[in-house]
């Protein structure tokens, strides 16, 4: 389907509503029935009716299959955050003795999932560099039910090739699940390539407002309804209708925004690259970046993060550079229409924690919709003052 008939009508039976032209918001906890057969037919099948909004919500729904189109799967599910995505996909396929492979950085509370919280629960779990194909292959055992992907994660961009992953997986019968918040689905389908599972943290990319925290799992009609009869409602991962109506208008300008901020990412990290207070530049689609043929074979595009090492000497110079930036905005996350920043040297020195294993002069951008002269004026004014 088009990407257009999808984010503008997909979903939206406008004759339902009183022929209107934006859905309308279900603000409704609970639906009546009129009649005992009706009640019964809905309880037999909770993910295709209408009960309580913790499972199923009109407003919801549209939402729904607008994200399962884009991801090409039969099916979608949509949480109050991206954490709760990853956490319902993973736990969905695992038990107590069994064991998961995961990427080495994936996004921190990911890394806490698998490292911490599954643990508890006797889950055992190999950290691989997902680059080498082959350390994915050592690392399955017969325990292992999952292989966990980002690709690319959002601070270095480490690709996996998906694929080469799928097949691999498929051949030991474990499901893969990915993270493809950064590429977004206008760039990267991962089912496409044989992956199982596709999250993302919504609050990015597909929301894009900054004004939302939501997250959704894609996936077989089959996968979707296990998730969904005991993750999602079992941990209560629910999202209000308000924001899921929220999300559907994000989602009308989707493409127009990722190509946007992907295309002045683009400029940005040619300027960057040839500036002499910039040591390294990390960005999958530029010809430097050590994973460059991978990224270009499996994203149509690239997306608007980036990062680059300052070439400087001492914490103070990078701390100078970080203060002369005027019109990036000095903030978490992403995905919205404001340009951010953040330099890794507040994961340096903060009381009573250790020092992040990341080196201090890196700086994370992310390229938002403004004009790219008018970043590339600021950044230029920030490192020409630490030369
Ligand atoms: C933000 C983020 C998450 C977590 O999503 P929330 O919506 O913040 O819960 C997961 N993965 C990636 C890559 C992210 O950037």
């Amino acid at each position: 389907m088009e990407l257009s008939e999808i984010l503008t009508h997909l979903g939206e039976n406008r004759h339902d509503y009183f022929n209107a032209v934006a859905p309308p918001v279900i603000q409704s906890s609970n639906f009546m029935f009129d009649n005992t057969d009706d009640f019964r037919k809905a309880i037999s099948n909770e993910l295709a009716h209408h009960i309580y909004t913790r499972g199923n919500n009109p407003t919801v729904k549209i939402l729904r299959e607008k994200i399962a189109a884009l991801e090409h799967t039969d099916d979608a599910l949509v949480t109050g955050s991206g954490a709760a995505a990853v956490a319902a996909a993973v736990m969905a396929n695992v038990s107590a003795g069994d064991h998961v492979i995961c990427v080495q950085k994936p996004y921190s509370w990911t890394y806490k999932l698998i490292s911490r919280f599954l643990a508890r629960f006797g889950v055992t779990y190999t950290f691989v560099d997902g680059r080498d194909i082959s350390e994915i292959e050592n690392a399955i055992c017969p325990q292992t039910r999952v292989l966990y992907l980002e690709s690319p994660n959002s601070l270095t961009f480490e690709l996996q090739d998906l694929e080469a992953c799928a097949v691999l997986a498929k051949r030991h019968g474990i499901v893969t699940i990915i993270d493809n918040s950064h590429a977004s689905p206008i760039y990267q389908n991962p089912a496409d390539l044989g992956i199982d599972l596709v999250v993302h943290s919504a609050t990015k990319y597909i929301n894009g407002h900054s004004d939302v925290v939501a997250g959704v799992i894609c996936g077989s009609s089959e996968m979707i309804r296990r998730i969904f009869n005991s993750e999602v409602m079992t941990l209560g991962l629910t999202i209000s209708p308000h924001d899921a109506a929220l999300m559907i208008r994000g989602l009308r300008t989707l493409e127009l925004r990722v190509r946007q901020s992907n295309e002045t990412a683009v400029k940005i990290a040619d300027f960057l690259h040839g500036h002499p207070a910039v040591e390294e530049i990390y960005f999958p689609h530029h010809p430097s970046f050590a994973q460059y043929e991978l990224a270009k074979k499996q994203m149509r595009g690239c997306g608007g993060l980036l990062t680059f090492k300052l070439q400087v000497d001492t914490k103070e110079k990078a701390e100078m550079f970080v203060r002369r930036i005027n019109r990036f905005l000095m903030a978490v996350s992403w995905g919205g229409y404001e340009s951010l920043m953040i330099p890794t040297l507040v994961f340096h020195d903060v009381p009573g924690l250790p020092d992040s294993p990341v080196h201090w002069s890196m700086v994370r951008l992310y390229i938002g919709l403004e004009d790219p002269d008018y970043l590339i004026d600021d950044l230029r004014q920030a490192l020409d003052s630490i030369l």
